[in-house]
């Protein structure tokens, strides 16, 4: 495994001679497993690396690019990322589903052309978009894990273990007081390389910077000592600390994790190549076949104009777009609501929440309002993670919501 950095800062780019050395272009790193090319993040520091992608004679002309989030320093390098203007190339980009923007519009919406003046459709290069869940999916030789991060608008953290080693990128999150932030946990337990959003000092943060979704190189180091990881690395870099700044931060945080650096412009590690390709997980995206003669039954019940559906507990009928067009086609004019009854819904991918965006696209374009009951807790964390939760009214009972 290889990693490169690419861009380092947060917020904005920092073109200054005293912020050379961390370096002035905004969040991108690339990460080789193999020949397979990984990109995080596609701040400004992606035109770099993307020049780079051109002359590299080892490259097959194909990229996987996993989006933290969609604030400006993460995408902003992708309108000049030289591949995607090659025919030939290939790039999968993957990122959080978000019910209430879809990843796709959000990309082509920076390239429109009050903005950019090619438009996103044009590219000749081949694009595809995989919107995740909390979930792992194989991605080239790694197995790519995804969780939530508490950040405005969200943001999500990565994962990539290639079998032998482990790399965590985890930008743009805030401590959550005083409980412990068991998704980063999670993600960070026993990396070898731990990169983690360090742009504020704890001063700062004390002061006035409590909300704004970053935290301090004292919260990375007790991150880091948790989950035992080996390397940290100081990230995303705040636009108005200079070289000597950055590097008293690293000084002082490696008072307490000694194997602590700070992100540099250019810089590489290289850690031992893994023996063995990971375990071939089948990518939960994987689209689920209902076979084609089975009928569908979709189950309902009629309770004062509204229409309210049982969902199934088979993950493959709800994740599949004949049952979401048996469910469409159920609803008559008359009823004034649907209701979604969860109650039977253990698990919700990927697919399933591609179902339900489904479901709630027809409910606004027939201007009947759509509302979920009866929802487990595990499947409440994936609505909210994807906010859902934010755009369809949640009820505790059946009857609390049709009435
Ligand atoms: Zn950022
Ligand atoms: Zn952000």
């Amino acid at each position: 495994m290889r990693i490169k950095f690419w861009g380092t800062r947060g917020s904005i780019p920092t073109p200054e001679p005293n912020m050379i050395k961390y370096g002035g272009d905004t969040a991108c790193v690339e990460v080789r497993v193999g020949k397979d090319v990984i990109i995080l993040d596609a701040g400004t520091g992606l035109r770099k690396m993307g020049a780079s992608l051109l002359t590299d004679t080892e490259w097959d002309g194909k990229a996987h690019l996993l989006l933290s989030h969609t604030h400006w320093d993460h995408i902003q390098g992708f309108p000049v990322f030289a591949p995607i203007f090659q025919p030939g190339s290939e790039l999968k980009i993957y990122g959080a589903f978000r019910a209430d923007f879809r990843l796709d519009e959000c990309l082509e919406g920076q390239m429109s052309n009050l903005y950019f003046p090619v438009k996103f459709r044009e590219l000749p290069s081949k694009i595809s978009f995989t919107e995740m869940i909390e979930e792992t999916l194989q991605i080239g030789g790694a197995r790519v894990s995804a969780r939530a991060l508490n950040h405005p608008q969200g943001s999500f953290g990565y994962r990539i273990d290639d079998g032998k080693n482990v790399v965590v990128y985890a930008t743009d999150t805030e401590p959550l007081g005083d409980q412990p932030n068991t998704n980063l946990l999670e993600l960070a337990s026993g990396a070898d390389i731990l990169i983690l959003d360090a742009q504020f000092t704890p001063e700062e943060y004390a002061r006035s910077k409590k909300g704004w979704g970053h935290s301090t190189w004292k919260d990375c180091v007790a991150v880091a000592t948790e989950a035992q990881a080996k390397t940290l690395i100081l990230f995303h870099h705040d636009p108005y600390h200079d070289d000597d700044m950055i590097d008293s931060l690293v000084l002082e945080a490696r008072n307490f994790f000694p194997n602590t650096m700070g992100a540099a412009r250019e810089q590489v590690y290289l850690l031992e190549a893994a023996q063995a390709v990971a375990d071939a997980v089948p990518g939960v995206q994987a689209t689920i076949q209902v076979p084609r003669d089975q009928p569908i039954r979709v189950s309902y019940v009629e309770r004062a104009n509204s229409i309210v559906f049982h969902l199934p507990e088979d993950l493959s009928l709800f994740n599949s777009q004949k049952y979401v067009q048996a469910l469409c086609s159920t609803v008559k004019a008359g009823h004034r609501k649907i209701v979604l009854n969860m109650t039977r819904l253990t698990h919700l991918d990927s697919a399933g929440v591609g179902s339900l965006a489904s479901i709630y696209s027809f409910s606004k374009r027939q201007g009947v309002p759509l509302c979920m009951t009866n929802i487990n807790k595990s499947i409440f964390n994936v609505l909210e993670v994807t906010r859902f939760t934010q755009l369809i009214p949640t009820f505790k009972t059946e009857e609390e919501a049709v009435a």
